[in-house]
């Protein structure tokens, strides 16, 4: 085929790349494979207790060591942290002394779930159901959860101190749970004018766990209640009070599968933002020694406001870089660490919006992502003129275009949505604070914070790519 004379207004405006044509057979493979393995992390692993555990344990596999077990570190070394079961980090010590700055990916592994109530477990008497009472985490719209199956996940602390893992709604031999809504034959009155938010308020939430009486005591007064007591003391040796000291999450019972009859898209629940993270601990195992050091943070807490000794704004990320140049530097003082996190260029890399074609309104279709187009990169989020965002700099904004461009990574420039249609934060804001170059990036979403949020295949292996290759470039 001839190829098309370039016209004054092809040199001159804008490219958006078009990555599914650009894309070799052998390209294509790769990215079906990696889609293979991402839908297979994501499909269990569901909290972000889960995500540390897979973290440490396919970084064992490629070699990293946690720092205990350097006495010195040196170019080449690979190095696991984690903090409170709930935030790892995983660094590749590069050839350069890390003084002279770091690159940075940051995720988070936390995502919106429905968390159980610490009181959970009651009995409706009018109904004869067992529930779980639960409280929601981060941003949902609560009405999306009814009628799917649920799983539960977390873990108890029994009063001996013993700490006991949980799953249940995984298995396809295990049970699930469900949250159920109204029929609508019996909702014009108490539901059908309620407001989104409200079609399901926070105390409906309520898990049906339960319908069977119990048969041990006949003079006990919530004889379901019971039986499910007796059920879980069998199970994980538990009584009613171990409940209080647990974190139970009610998460999606579904795995992750392809969408579309062109196998296109992955669909499930936790995109946000564990593609992030899982592309993240892929890209830091495929960058050799690089020149600069790598660091790899997988946050807690992003979902509600990255608060918390887990969360962006914890102490971790400057301990972390600290503890590494204690062992890689021989007089190591903390004006270096000050220097190392000055000098250093971070991805803050989460989830952005997709255009959404029902909902077209709430884009500005001339800077929002599209599904298929690779990593989007997103210079500034907020809201009400760029409130409470971390508005990036031009010239790392610059240095990153130039490198995907150069090293063919598909990317296109997205914002969250209109002006003032709403907005959103990310940690690139708390990793800013550190005085480092940091900028906001990754795939974006159809159905962002539901039980099965959909990603393009495309866009997961494109964001790989550019991690890896932000790593190991200078
Ligand atoms: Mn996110
Ligand atoms: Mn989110």
């Amino acid at each position: 085929m001839a190829k098309k004379k370039q016209t004054l207004e092809d040199k001159l405006s804008i490219k958006q790349e078009t990555s599914w044509q650009d894309i070799t057979k052998a390209q294509e493979k790769k990215i079906y494979d990696f889609s293979e393995d991402y839908k297979s992390f994501l499909s269990k692993v569901k909290t972000e207790r889960e995500s540390v555990d897979f973290i440490v344990e396919a970084a064992k596999k490629a070699g990293f060591k946690p720092l205990d077990k350097y006495k010195k570190l040196k170019a080449g070394d690979k190095v696991i942290f984690t903090n409170m079961g709930k935030l790892a980090a995983l660094a590749v010590i590069g050839k350069e002394p890390i003084e002279k700055g770091m690159k940075v990916v940051a995720s988070h592994i936390d995502t919106p779930r429905i968390d159980l109530k610490q009181k959970p477990l009651y009995e409706d008497a009018d109904s004869e159901l067992a529930l779980f009472k639960t409280h929601y985490y981060g941003g949902i719209k609560k009405y999306q959860w009814a009628n799917v199956p649920l799983a539960l996940h977390g873990v108890i602390i029994r009063s001996d101190g013993k700490s006991i893992n949980v799953t249940i709604g995984e298995d396809l031999e295990d049970p699930v749970f469900v949250i159920g809504d109204l029929l609508p034959h019996l909702s014009h009155k108490a539901q059908a004018d309620r407001k989104m938010p409200e079609v399901l308020k926070g105390e409906e939430l309520r898990v049906i766990i339960g319908n069977r009486p119990s048969k041990s005591d006949k003079d006990a007064k919530a004889k379901i209640k019971l039986n499910i007591l007796e059920i879980l003391n069998k199970k994980y040796g538990i009584i009613e009070e171990d409940l209080v000291s647990a974190e139970l999450q009610i998460v999606p019972a579904s795995p992750a599968r392809d969408v579309g009859l062109d196998r296109s898209m992955v669909g499930g629940y936790g995109h946000d933002d564990r593609v992030c993270a899982y592309t993240s601990m892929r890209a830091i195992f495929d960058i050799g020694t690089p020149k600069k050091t790598a660091l790899a943070l997988f946050f807690d807490k992003e979902e509600v406001g990255s608060i918390g000794a887990t969360g962006a704004q914890g102490g971790f990320f400057e301990m972390t870089v600290g503890e590494m140049l204690e062992k890689a530097v021989p007089n190591y003082r903390y004006s270096i660490l000050k220097r190392a996190m000055a000098n250093s260029r971070a991805l803050s890399a989460d989830v952005d919006a997709g255009v959404h074609p029902m909902f077209k309104s709430v884009h500005e279709l001339g800077n929002a992502a599209k599904l298929g187009h690779g990593i989007g990169i997103c210079k500034f989020g907020g809201a009400r003129g760029k409130g409470g965002s971390n508005d990036a700099n031009a010239e790392f904004l610059g240095e990153l275009r130039r490198l995907f461009n150069k090293t063919k990574v598909p990317w296109q420039y997205t914002e969250l949505g209109k002006v003032d249609e709403g907005g959103g934060g990310t940690v690139a804001r708390f990793l800013s604070e550190h005085n480092l170059e940091v900028i906001d990036c990754g795939p974006a979403l159809i159905s962002m914070h539901s039980p099965f949020e959909i990603a393009s295949k495309v866009d997961i292996y494109s964001t790989y790519r550019a991690f890896v290759e932000f790593q190991k470039a200078d």
